[in-house]
């Protein structure tokens, strides 16, 4: 099985993105939003298998582990009220595209995080959608100020609650950030990279994995500039006394494939260990364009991990096994689903 760990739900119906507009104009206006938009099975069927669906078939991928459409979650946008709405709004909608297409798609949920409000708000979301939608993870924005980085690094005890969830849960966190509003960085070209590259920095200098054993996060995008700095990052460790990096931050700390190229791979998979990279793609997203030099879409990733020297069995741990024990919930969902499948 071929399991895709980082898609969104880019393709989502008009009136879900509209209906958002609408919500914040009324947040600025200060009147009350509007009532939901109602959609039909048909109109995210529709979205869904000329989007994500027929991709996985065309690249031959299994099951993606799916959430709301990243620069979408605009927690810098409204407040605390308009982000409880549109993060329930927008996981709703999840969880119906894993009904309809339960073979296919594991949900993983937004928080509704606000800047400047306490992570706490998010706890009865993340319960909701693990006990009543079945969600394997969250994604966890580290700057929720959207490129202005004005709440605490993820190190701060600000975060544990979010933390002891996700442990009392059994569920990992993607550290991914959503659009900037600070023109300095473009959303995906920089904010996203800055994001990972910010958010494993912030874990190491830390004492969340003492506090924390069996916590877990992936950093997306092949982890930012990480495994490309590694050795930076290993003398950072030892010059404050960290220990070794690998040691501190590899029993909890993983990195998706998501890379568009092969030499970027190919530095990936040498420089951390294959029990520590996850298969992912990110596709309908960020990078949408056919590479002239291979003619072949940049997000199609499963390509150039097809091509990485490795045995057939580090290939299955990227592509399958590794996922399945990070996201500790996945293989008994995936049942589960299937079980309802027709
Ligand atoms: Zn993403």
């Amino acid at each position: 099985m071929i399991i895709d760990c980082h898609g969104h739900y880019t393709t989502s119906p008009r009136p879900h993105e509209g209906w958002r507009q609408q919500q914040i104009e009324a947040h600025a206006a200060g009147k009350p939003a509007p009532p939901r938009p109602t959609m039909t099975d048909d109109e995210i069927r529709e979205t869904i298998e000329g989007g994500q669906l027929k991709v996985q078939r065309e690249r031959g991928t299994d099951l993606t582990i799916f959430s709301p459409r990243a620069a979408g979650m605009g927690h810098h946008l409204g407040d605390a009220t308009t982000s409880e709405a549109w993060a329930a709004a927008c996981n709703e909608l999840i969880c119906r595209v894993c009904s309809l297409f339960p073979k296919n798609f594991v949900g993983v949920a937004m928080l509704p995080q606000s800047a400047g409000a306490s992570p706490r708000n998010c706890l009865a979301e993340i319960d909701r959608c693990v006990n009543q939608y079945g969600f394997v993870g969250v994604n966890l924005n580290p700057d929720p100020s959207g490129g202005h980085w004005r709440d605490p690094p993820l190190s701060d005890r600000y975060w544990y609650p979010v933390y002891e969830k996700m442990v009392e849960h059994a569920i990992p966190a993607m550290v991914h950030v959503s659009a900037s509003c600070n023109p300095t960085h473009h959303t995906t070209g920089s904010h996203y990279l800055n994001g990972d590259t910010a958010g494993f920095n912030q874990l190491m200098n830390s004492s969340v994995f003492k506090d924390f054993p069996t916590i877990k996060f992936i950093i997306p995008h092949g982890g930012g500039g990480v495994p490309y700095h590694w050795g930076r990052y290993r003398g950072l460790a030892q010059d404050a006394k960290l220990g070794l990096l690998s040691e501190l931050m590899l029993n909890n700390v993983f990195f998706d494939t998501c890379v568009y190229h092969l030499p970027g791979q190919e530095l990936l998979a040498k420089v951390i260990p294959v029990d520590n990279i996850l298969f992912a793609s990110e596709m309908i997203g960020a990078v949408r364009g056919v590479d002239p030099e291979t003619g072949h879409h940049y997000d199609d990733t499963k390509r150039y991990i097809d091509q990485l020297p490795l045995s057939a069995a580090d290939k299955g741990k990227i592509f399958e096994g590794n996922a399945r024990r990070v996201y500790a919930r996945l293989s008994a969902v995936i049942a589960k689903q299937s079980a309802t499948a027709v």
